[in-house]
Order: structure tokens, then C-alpha cells, then sequence
């Protein structure tokens, strides 16, 4: 009969590396002897989507689709828009011969901060100064879960390098100068992933279900001590060096089932790490075990020579060679499968590297169910910027701001005055808040996204008598005119991020440091708290002897009432300086531990504040001490 038939028709089509049942080396042995050497090397690229069409995904059997950084436009920086774009591309992928998914991964380095309306967290730094790994953990989850609303399952996040020189501008992507806080903080692993079973496959890839994200530790290795903290440039340091201070947070991150590990545009002593097989294959594939997959960075492989491209297919061979397993391309798709194929076909790259590199795609993917469930869809959408994730953001921006002077305990400030006085650049800017890889790479300056700054904060946060009087630069004359109970003077960087932050002055924005100079230093000798918004430490010290309260608030992001939270003393000052504070630049650079140190604030700095406004102590900690307990 006709069922007898259908019945038959099924049983013939069992296709073993579909069946969620059979365990995923058998799934990813059955796909992978019916893959053809094109279709391997389609998964091993991954396009920008702005090169990508359903057609491409499916004729080149294309493995992965990024968003650059700035590439989320405003139609498309809504939840809907990017998961009907993302199920355009699944459809073309898994209607390909094997019907393979593409995975989809951005840059969620603060929260899914290519979205609009989505929870802004601290950048790395300031989440450094909590020295709370369970805090981090928890802002994991939280951007796991914003991320998926968009449908999205998989971030270039976290960034565990170790910055050793502030003049790096990607400073605010570390959370510390010391490893051991960079290694703690690897705790967002878990969060972004779920936490690994007991007894897990050391080095094997995990990731608990639909709420969580693949991870990605970035950037292997060395990329936090280039000369000079310039970016993607050299990182002279001895093999000692290299392992104790830059490798350790790559051997917590596998521990933690990281899925994923990107490769520094940085050199170590010269060599491209791009093209470092001893670091790639011999260190971090076959000694540390790690069995997710290694991708590239942006065109990293190009940049193997220089200028870069200049010899693709050197490039290809040299990357591909070391143990990369998929090449941000993420134009020239057709250049790079083009250049393996050829290398393939010839014996330069054997076909065992080709599968290595598959293999581990394959498991990152099945891991995430993805052949089960490639289209997305909305039912996570309420995750976004949810009351429960700018509750964690506000408690993150309190524990990570650090008090570095409180002349006669003016902090915390009493509620209730007369007339106070907000002023500088940074007081009421959103954008300027969120820093860099915020809705565009490089930043955006004012109300950028759903958020409260730090003046909206105090308005709401002091007394209904108090009267607060905004002047972003206010003059001497106003300030003189004005019979001020107190000043709080918020200014700082503006947003950048990788080599646009690159500086050798580290100096506060202008006006900042006349805004300082005219509210602090004026004759009218109206108390002055500064709160400082920057990825690093800036220059300070010419101005400290004038202002009564320092506070350094980092990045804090969208949460701008974590601020006022601790000003107002609804809570107490906990942070630690998760990196040294240097006096002037030409000291830099200058890490806790050094022979000659000699730094305005020494690294794990923090002075503390009671809980309750109106009883006013304050105390020295500055032992130093990393301040968090190791495992
Ligand atoms: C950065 C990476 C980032 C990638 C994708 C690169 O320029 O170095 O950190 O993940 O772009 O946006």
C-alpha cells in the first residue's frame, strides 16, 4: 500500500548525521564523509553579511556570517530585523546539498551592543575593578540571553587580554593589568555558555542550550603587550614571559568550555601569530587540548605580510597551516576558497588539516543544536534591555567604580542641599558613557540608545528640595554667582576603539581639564568631586591637589544610576584599581610589580565608603592585594 511505501522511503533516507539521538562524533564522522573538499572549505570561511545572499551561503556552502562592527544600521539594529535577516541566510545554507547551518557571530563585548534598547554592562575594565567573578558570570548570562533575542548564537566575546600599557586602545577590553584578574574574570565563560558538566571532555566545546552563546576568547596570545601599546603590533617578551602572564586566563578559558578562541593581529617577537603553528597547533590545540575551533581576525591572515594581501596565497597557506579552522575573510570569499583549494589540490595543506579544521566547526554547531533548530524567531525579544539586566548593570557600574581621593570624606553627599552644581563633557552623554563597540564600532556620542546618564541619575537620586544646576563648561563668573553646595565635574574620553584609541598623551578630553580647572581650582572654593568616564587611566595628577573627590568610573555604560547610587551613599565604594595609575605617560610602561614603581595610585587601590549617607568613614586599602581568591 501506499503507507508500505512511504514507510520504506523513510527508512531508506536515515541520515545519521541528522538524527539528534547519535552522538556527536558520529554525527560529525557521517556528515563529514559525505562532505565534498568544497563543501569543507566553504565551512571554513566567514563572510560579513553585507557580502553574504541566501545564493552565496548555498552555492559556496559558506560556514559563518559576521555583522562588522557599525554594520547594524538602524532598520537592523531592532530584534525583528536582525532575525528575519539572519533566517534569509539559514535558508539559503541549510538548503545546500547537506543542508549544513551557517552560524551567525558579533561582537557582544558589553551586552548586545549591536541592538538598540538592548542593557549596556561596564566595559572589561570597570568589571576588572569588582573583583567579583560571580558578578561577571552573571552579566554573561544576562548578554547570553539579550544576544538570543536577536537570534543570535554566538559572540566574539570575551576579550581576556592582559593589557600591560594603557596607550593601547583597546585597554577598556581588559579587565586588568595582572592575570590572575583576567583569569577570574574567564567566569563570564560560563555565564555566556552555561556551566561545563562534571566530568566534561577536557577542552571539549560547551554550550548548554537555546539562553546560551558560543564564546569566543580573543586574543590568542600576547595581543595586551605590544610595544609601546600599539596596537596589533609586536609583543617582545621571553617564552616565560609569554606563558605566565598572557597564556594562563587561555588555559582557564578551555576549562571552561570555551568554544571558540580568535587569533591576535599581533606578532610575538616578530612572528605573526596568524602564522605561529607552535602557539596555534603545538600550544593551544594539542598541549592545552582545546578542541572548539580557532578563527582568525578580520583579515588577519592578509595581514601576515605586508602590506597586506600582498601574497594571498602564501597567506592562506601560512594561516591555514598553523591551525586556523575558519578565516574571517569577509569579503573575497572566492580569493580565500579559491587560494585552498589550489593548496589542497597540490599537497601544500594536507586534507587531514582540512578535517581538523571541519571537524571542530561541525562540533561547535552541533553543539549548539543548530541542525536541529537553524531558523531563529522572537520568543526571547522580551530579554532585551529587561528590567532584571539593567538592575545587574546598575549594581556592576556601583562595584566598579573606585574612590582614588575623598578629601574630608566629602563623599558620600548628602541628598539634600540647597543648590548643587553637574557640570563637563561626560555628564550628559550617553554615548560617551558606552565608549566604543557601542550600536557603531567606533562609538557615538549622545543619546545613542535607551539609557540614563549620570546627570539623569543624580536629578532623580538627590532630595526634591535639592535644586541641580546643569552647565556642561560653566564660566568663573557662574560659578562665583551661584552660592553652590557642591560641584560634581564628570569628564573623560570620547568613544573609540581598537587603533583609533591608540594614544600617547592619554589626556582627558577637551574641555575636561579646564572645566577641572574653573569648577575645582576657582576661587569660590566650592567643594568638587570629579568622576572621571575613561577606558584607562588618563592624566590626572597636575589637577588632584584641586579636586576633593576622585572617582574613577571607566565605562560604566547605559546604568548611569549605579553613579549616583554610590555618590549618594545608598551604597558603598568597593572597586579596586584593576590597573596602576600612572603619574605621567613618560613612565608608561608601568605594571604592579615593576622595579621602578612609582605610580600616583597604585594597582588594587580603592578607598571605601559606608552604606548609609550621613555617617562619613572612609579608609585606605592599597595593599595591593588582587583582591579576589583563585581556583
Ligand atoms: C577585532 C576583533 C573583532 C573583529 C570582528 C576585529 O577588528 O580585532 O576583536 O571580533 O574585528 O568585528
Amino acid at each position: 500500500s501506499i503507507l508500505f511505501f512511504l514507510g520504506m522511503a523513510e527508512a531508506e533516507e536515515y541520515i545519521k548525521y541528522k538524527d539528534p539521538n547519535q552522538p556527536i562524533n558520529a554525527r560529525i564522522k557521517d556528515l563529514m564523509s559525505r562532505m565534498t573538499l568544497a563543501e569543507k572549505i566553504g565551512q571554513m570561511a566567514q563572510i560579513e553579511r553585507k557580502a553574504a545572499t541566501p545564493q552565496i551561503m548555498r552555492d559556496y556552502s559558506i560556514g559563518s556570517i559576521l555583522s562588522e562592527g557599525g554594520s547594524a544600521p538602524a532598520p537592523e539594529a531592532s530584534a525583528a530585523m536582525w532575525v528575519d535577516m539572519m533566517n534569509e541566510f539559514q535558508r539559503g545554507s541549510v538548503s545546500s546539498r547537506l543542508g549544513i547551518p551557517m552560524i551567525y557571530g558579533i561582537d557582544a563585548v558589553h551586552g548586545n551592543n549591536n541592538v538598540y534598547n538592548a542593557t549596556i554592562f561596564p566595559h572589561n575594565i570597570g568589571l576588572g575593578a569588582t573583583r567579583e567573578p560571580d558578578l561577571v558570570k552573571r552579566i554573561g548570562a544576562a548578554t547570553a540571553l539579550e544576544v538570543r533575542a536577536t537570534g543570535i548564537p554566538y559572540v566574539f566575546a570575551p576579550c581576556i587580554a592582559v593589557c600591560r600599557d594603557p596607550r593601547w586602545g583597546r585597554c577598556f577590553e581588559s579587565y586588568s593589568e595582572d592575570h590572575r584578574v583576567v583569569q577570574a574574570m574567564t567566569d563570564v565563560i560560563l555565564g555566556l555558555q552555561g556551566d561545563v558538566p562534571q566530568n566534561y571532555g577536557k577542552g571539549f566545546p560547551f554550550v548548554a542550550g537555546e539562553k546560551k552563546v558560543a564564546a569566543c576568547a580573543k586574543h590568542f596570545v600576547g595581543d595586551g603587550g605590544t610595544q609601546n601599546g600599539i596596537n596589533e603590533n609586536d609583543t617582545i617578551i621571553d617564552r616565560h614571559g609569554l606563558l605566565s602572564i598572557h597564556m594562563p586566563a587561555y588555559h582557564d578559558s578551555i576549562l571552561k568550555g570555551v568554544s571558540t578562541v580568535m587569533i591576535s593581529f599581533s606578532s610575538w617577537n616578530g612572528v605573526k601569530m596568524h602564522a605561529n603553528r607552535e602557539l596555534i597547533t603545538g600550544f593551544l590545540k594539542n598541549k592545552l587540548r582545546f578542541k572548539g575551533f580557532v578563527i582568525s581576525d578580520w583579515r588577519g591572515i592578509d595581514k601576515i605580510t605586508s602590506p597586506p594581501g600582498a601574497n594571498y596565497t602564501y597567506s592562506v597557506e601560512a594561516g591555514i597551516s598553523a591551525g586556523i579552522d575558519m578565516v574571517m575573510v569577509p569579503f573575497d570569499y572566492g580569493r580565500f576558497i579559491g587560494n585552498l583549494t589550489f593548496l589542497v589540490e597540490n599537497n601544500f595543506i594536507p586534507m587531514s588539516r582540512i578535517d581538523d579544521a571541519v571537524r571542530r566547526i561541525l562540533r561547535v554547531k552541533f553543539m549548539l543544536g543548530l541542525f536541529e533548530k537553524p531558523l531563529v524567531d522572537l520568543s526571547l525579544a522580551d530579554e532585551l534591555g529587561k528590567k532584571e539586566h539593567r538592575e545587574l548593570a546598575r549594581e556592576a557600574v556601583r562595584k566598579s567604580l573606585v574612590l582614588l581621593k575623598n578629601e574630608d570624606q566629602l563623599l558620600p553627599l548628602p541628598k539634600k542641599a540647597s543648590r548643587i552644581l553637574v557640570a563637563g563633557s561626560h555628564a550628559d552623554n550617553l554615548g560617551y558613557q558606552c565608549g566604543g563597540w557601542t550600536i557603531e564600532w567606533q562609538g557615538l556620542s549622545g543619546r545613542i540608545t535607551a539609557g540614563t546618564t549620570i546627570l539623569e541619575a543624580i536629578q532623580s537620586a538627590v532630595h526634591p528640595e535639592t535644586e541641580v544646576v546643569f552647565s556642561e563648561n560653566p564660566d568663573a563668573e557662574f560659578i562665583n554667582s551661584n552660592d553652590f553646595s557642591y560641584a560634581i565635574v564628570v569628564v573623560g574620553e570620547h568613544p573609540y576603539a581598537e587603533t583609533e584609541g591608540d594614544s600617547l598623551n592619554l589626556t582627558i578630553a577637551a574641555p575636561g581639564p579646564s572645566t577641572i580647572e574653573t569648577v575645582c581650582g576657582g576661587s569660590a572654593g566650592v567643594k568638587c568631586v570629579v568622576v572621571l568616564v575613561t577606558g584607562r587611566p588618563v592624566v590626572i595628577e597636575p589637577y588632584v591637589s584641586m579636586i576633593d573627590a576622585l572617582v574613577a568610573a571607566w565605562l560604566p555604560g547605559t546604568e548611569g544610576q549605579g553613579v549616583a547610587d554610590v555618590l549618594f551613599g545608598d551604597y558603598g565604594f568597593t572597586g579596586k584599581l584593576p590597573r596602576t595609575w600612572f603619574r605621567s605617560v613618560e613612565q608608561l610602561p608601568m605594571n604592579v610589580g615593576d622595579a621602578h614603581y612609582d605610580p600616583l595610585f597604585p594597582f588594587g587601590f580603592g578607598l571605601t565608603t559606608t552604606e548609609t549617607a550621613g555617617i562619613r568613614e572612609a579608609a585606605a586599602d592599597s595593599d595591593g592585594e588582587v583582591g579576589i581568591s583563585y581556583r
